[in-house]
């Protein structure tokens, strides 16, 4: 009788947790910076800019390090990065852009920390061939900041946490306390790593944002076709393909970029802008 009432207790428990962490989400709601949409966030674009600065090093580690800043390959990759954010509206935000090269030459990927920290690998550089493909890259990589994605992810898995934390307290078995917290360590953990996973419609709006700020700068939209052709081939080939995880079909990707296009003529001028090998020597 007695393990009844402890049960009810926790399950109490276990409702208030789930409870107060649905509201806390849905109370967070900001617009965004450059597109005036309401988002669920729960930081704020200073916090943000702070997390992704700080987390960085971290990251960069994880990834097995970066290349010198004095190799060509930064070099040309801050440049274009530094161009994309000065000649575009990304300009008038508030994020802090930064762009950084993983040496790993296997991993074939580019990804954003919340706040502007920027990634591509040597793997995905490797293999493209023109300033207008890196453009699509870093652009599409930027899409994701201006849009706060892994903010929202992360709103998100504050909501998964607590509704975790919430079964981990009713699961919980008072003779071993310990039981809850590990459960929560676990849940932060995997929550942490689904952060990374985009969902498809977010693929998508960086997609149409790389479109949009390659564009902006001069560069030929179209080029990001190739960029998606380039991914479909290496993922063929056995190649991790990170970029395409939460979006296994590219041709959905292309038909969508395509559609855009149609929509947004490119005007006459667009330039694809050097060949990397010639850069890169
Ligand atoms: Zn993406």
């Amino acid at each position: 009788m007695g393990n009844n009432n402890g049960l009810s207790g926790r399950l109490i428990g276990a409702i208030l947790i789930a409870g107060i962490g649905f509201l806390m989400y849905f109370m967070q709601v900001q617009e965004n910076p450059v597109t005036g949409a309401k988002q669920h966030v729960s930081m704020s674009p200073d916090q943000e800019i702070r997390l992704g600065l700080q987390s960085a090093p971290a990251m960069t580690q994880k990834m097995g390090g970066e290349i010198s800043s004095t190799d060509p390959h930064h070099m040309e990759v801050e440049k274009m990065g530094t161009f994309l954010v000065t000649h575009t509206v990304a300009k008038t935000s508030p994020w802090k852009f930064k762009f950084h090269v993983i040496a790993d030459t296997k991993t074939i990927n580019a990804f954003a920390l919340p706040g502007g920290q920027i990634f591509i690998t040597m793997g995905l550089l490797n293999k493209l061939q023109t300033e207008a493909q890196l453009a699509g890259v870093l652009s599409h990589e930027m899409g994701h900041v201006i849009e706060r994605h892994a903010s929202e992810q992360m709103a998100k898995s504050q909501l998964g946490q607590s509704l975790i934390m919430a079964v981990g307290v009713g699961a919980s078995d008072p003779n071993h306390p310990g039981y809850a917290m590990d459960a929560t360590m676990i849940a932060s953990v995997v929550n942490q790593m689904m952060d990374l996973r985009y969902s498809r419609k977010d693929e998508s709006e960086a997609d149409m944002w790389g479109l949009k700020l390659m564009t902006q700068a001069g560069y030929n939209p179209k080029a990001m076709i190739q960029v998606m052709e380039i991914l479909k081939a290496a993922g063929g080939q056995g190649h991790s393909v990170e970029m395409f995880q939460t979006h296994p079909n590219p041709d959905i990707r292309i038909k969508d970029i395509n559609e855009y296009l149609k929509q947004h003529p490119p005007q006459d001028g667009l330039t694809d802008g050097k060949n990397l090998k010639d850069v890169f020597g």
